[in-house]
């Protein structure tokens, strides 16, 4: 048996299309600002790709390209002009920062309603207490996902192996509020295996490249693998590969792939956030 697969694109492009639709619906087109520090590749290549999609959605998308060395005042100040600006719906902040601008600090300093990352803490505390904000573009993402392949999670055991505020943290608050019963292991978790074996839904955001095998997985669950690592391939080539061991597809009913699974829903869903928050600014409720 070789399991479901849970692919990204075609969810991706539901996505993309209702962020299209309620764009087109506003008075004005949302603008989302993109700021990154210094010349990370991947930050670069992250930011590059938001920008596209966002232009090719409809969106206006702005990038501020500060150096490696940008005092924390400076990249305050730009949050704040931002934050003022009612022509700026959207502001994100590209991680990992440069070492000397604390993450915390940065995110506290946007204004919640044009934060399209969801890392502000009273975002984050929307998304625990079960009120509206803004949530997290990974976590949507991947609700997003099981969503359009039809994966029930009332009532089922779900298991979120870690606890980033990036993706575990939000990703296990947003399947309580979806109704499963949630159990999130971390780095200090015994018998992990014992634990994800229970899972009828198992999220693998823990950054270890093959971490959850085939012996870790209840037969005919749907497994939802975060994961994104380049392995040195055959020929000198790099692989794309996951948290969740490719054997894990003989076991799972659903399987998420790796590339093109959660990668693609995170850009859409940071658009549709674009969307929300120019929706709550011009005091338009969603369509
Ligand atoms: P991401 O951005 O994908 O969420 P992070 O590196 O920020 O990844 O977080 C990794 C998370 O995975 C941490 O919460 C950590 O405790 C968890 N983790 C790492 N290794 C293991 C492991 N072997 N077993 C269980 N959890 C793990």
């Amino acid at each position: 048996m070789s399991a479901t697969v849970l692919a990204g694109a075609p969810a991706a492009l539901v996505l993309l299309e209702e962020a299209r639709r309620r764009a087109a619906a506003l008075p004005v087109q949302p603008h989302l600002h993109l700021i990154r520090a210094g010349s990370d590749p991947a930050s670069l290549s992250y930011v590059r790709g938001k920008d596209r999609q966002a232009r090719l959605t409809g969106l206006r998308s702005t990038v501020h390209a500060l150096p490696q060395d940008v005092p924390l005042p400076e990249l305050l100040a730009l949050l704040a002009r931002l934050s003022a600006d009612p022509e700026a719906h959207g502001i994100l902040v590209q991680l990992p920062l440069p070492a000397h601008l604390p993450p915390a600090a940065v995110q506290a300093a946007t204004d919640p309603r044009k934060d399209v990352d969801g890392f502000h803490p009273l975002n984050v505390g929307c998304l625990w207490a079960g009120q509206p904000g803004l949530a997290p573009c990974t976590a949507l993402g991947i609700l997003a996902l099981l969503r359009h392949h039809q994966v029930p999670l009332a009532g089922r055991t779900a298991v979120v192996v870690g606890r980033s505020p990036v993706v575990g943290r939000p990703v296990a608050g947003l399947l309580l509020a979806a109704d499963a019963t949630v159990t999130v292991a971390h780095r200090h978790t015994p018998a992990l295996s014992r634990l994800t074996r229970q899972a009828d839904v198992l999220i693998v955001a823990a950054g270890q490249p093959h971490l959850v095998t085939a012996h870790m997985v209840q037969p005919g669950a749907t497994v939802v693998d975060v994961g994104i690592h380049r392995l040195p391939g055959a020929g000198g080539q790099f692989v794309l590969t996951g948290d969740v061991h490719p054997e894990v597809a003989q076991v799972a009913g659903a399987l998420s792939p790796v590339p093109g699974g959660v990668g693609p829903m995170t850009v859409a869903q940071l658009l549709l956030n674009t969307v929300q928050a120019a929706e709550t600014q011009l005091g338009r409720s969603a369509a």
